[in-house]
């Protein structure tokens, strides 16, 4: 899969793509990312690329034409026909639809995403009506610019793609994956996310600073450890992200485990 990530700091995602999965990914051939300089794309000798916004207000705005004319020089479809292409041409911005991992999963499945990183103020609006797909936004607050955002929605797109992870059941049983479809060949000590938090991860030593690993863990039963690890997985999504829960799949068993999580929950609140 490519990436092309247009922005005024090229150098600003050296960091992020030079550890870990990614970095591996890049350099097995799985993903191949390339940034691009806006200001190559200025049409003055200054290499301009913003200006005061119309209407008065704080800040500068990034001006049209060379965020259009930057697209424009990928080669890309015409924007009516990026889905049958399998582009998207992605502006990051406050004002976006919300990431989510279903998003990641939809951008996984394509062959090329483009990110457009705002600066200042944000992006003259026209930009977004001639060239971008998908506005979106990677949380409800206001970042300095869209790197960082660009940077988030790369590594979750990445690590979805064929091969990136090592393991590949651990992007489906991680937080907020696998809807549902449990499969035989996963491994037991494993569960079906399901749209929930993960649950709590340990590991050597046994005992840390007094605090001793949940025995179950080491009882090898299986089943008593999937049932264990379901059990602490609703726990955390009802203390920490209820609002997923009207969307998990939930058997008879969890909605009784959830409910008495919630009365602990609203007992303790009292
Ligand atoms: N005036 C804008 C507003 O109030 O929505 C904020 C502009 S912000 C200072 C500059 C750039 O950072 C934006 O153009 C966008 O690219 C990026 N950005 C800021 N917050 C973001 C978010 N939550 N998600 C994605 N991108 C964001």
């Amino acid at each position: 899969m490519r990436f092309d990530i247009i922005t005024i700091f090229p150098e600003f995602f050296r960091g992020p793509l030079d550890h870990g999965v990614l970095s591996r990914a890049i350099s097995s051939g799985i993903i191949w990312i390339v940034t691009h300089d806006l200001r190559n794309f200025a049409h003055d000798k200054h290499r301009t690329v913003d200006d005061r916004p119309f209407g008065g207000g704080e800040g500068m705005v990034l001006k049209p034409e060379p965020l259009v004319e930057a697209v424009e020089s990928l080669g890309l479809a015409p924007k009516e026909n990026r889905e049958a292409s399998r582009e998207c041409v992605v502006l990051l911005s406050a004002q976006g639809r919300p990431f989510t991992q279903a998003v990641a999963q939809e951008l996984a499945s394509l062959d090329r995403l483009v990110f457009l990183c705002g600066r200042y103020e944000g992006v003259d609006e026209r930009v977004n009506e001639l060239v971008v797909d998908r506005e979106i936004s990677i949380g409800d607050y206001v970042l300095s610019g869209g790197e960082l955002a660009a940077a988030v929605v790369v590594d979750a797109v990445a690590r979805l793609l064929p091969g990136v992870l090592g393991n590949e059941d651990s992007s489906r049983y991680e937080s907020f994956g696998g809807h549902g479809e449990q499969d035989a060949s996963i491994p037991h000590s494993t569960h079906d996310a399901g749209g929930l938090l993960d649950y709590p991860h340990y590991t050597r030593p046994a005992e840390f600073r007094g605090l001793r690993v949940p025995e179950v863990l080491s009882s090898g039963d299986h089943a008593q450890i999937r049932a264990w690890r379901r059990e602490q997985a609703l726990k955390k999504t009802v203390a920490n992200r209820p609002d997923l829960l009207e969307s998990a799949q939930l058997s008879k068993q969890d909605t009784r485990i959830v409910e008495q999580f919630r009365r602990a929950k609203s007992g303790e609140s009292v």
